[in-house]
């Protein structure tokens, strides 16, 4: 956990948030300004800063990150219609909480490529 961290504030219930699904490795929880009639971010329990820190050892724990956003996706009535699943690494590409978070996105139609 880093204590000047946003999401493991949220994770600790120190900052409210819309919690849709958690259990013992990971939230999830509604995104504040929602870009999609579903948009929720999915994130590990542990810090991590951004994809490239990812370790081996964390290889399960992004694997239950991308199978509890698909579920959530699916949760939501999107299986069939199609969601999006975004992970932004670094500012460059828009990651502005430097604390690794799947986004899931559904509900509308999308574009390739994105901006
Ligand atoms: P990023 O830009 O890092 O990929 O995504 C960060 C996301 O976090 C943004 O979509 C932003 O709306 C969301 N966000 C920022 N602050 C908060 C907050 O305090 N609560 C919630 N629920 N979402 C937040
Ligand atoms: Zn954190």
């Amino acid at each position: 956990m880093s204590s000047d961290c946003l999401f493991c504030k949220i994770v600790k219930g120190e900052i409210p948030s819309k919690k849709v699904y958690e259990d013992e490795q990971v939230y999830a929880f509604r995104d504040i300004n929602p870009q999609a009639p579903t948009h929720v971010l999915v994130v590990p329990k542990e810090h991590i800063p951004t994809l490239n820190d990812v370790e081996e050892r964390h290889e399960a724990l992004v694997g239950r990150v991308v199978r509890v956003a698909s579920k959530m996706a699916q949760d939501a009535g999107h299986g069939e219609s199609g969601y999006r699943l975004a992970v932004n690494c670094q500012s460059g590409a828009g990651q502005s909480v430097f604390h690794i978070h799947a986004h899931v996105l559904g509900g509308r139609s999308f574009r390739w490529p994105p901006g």
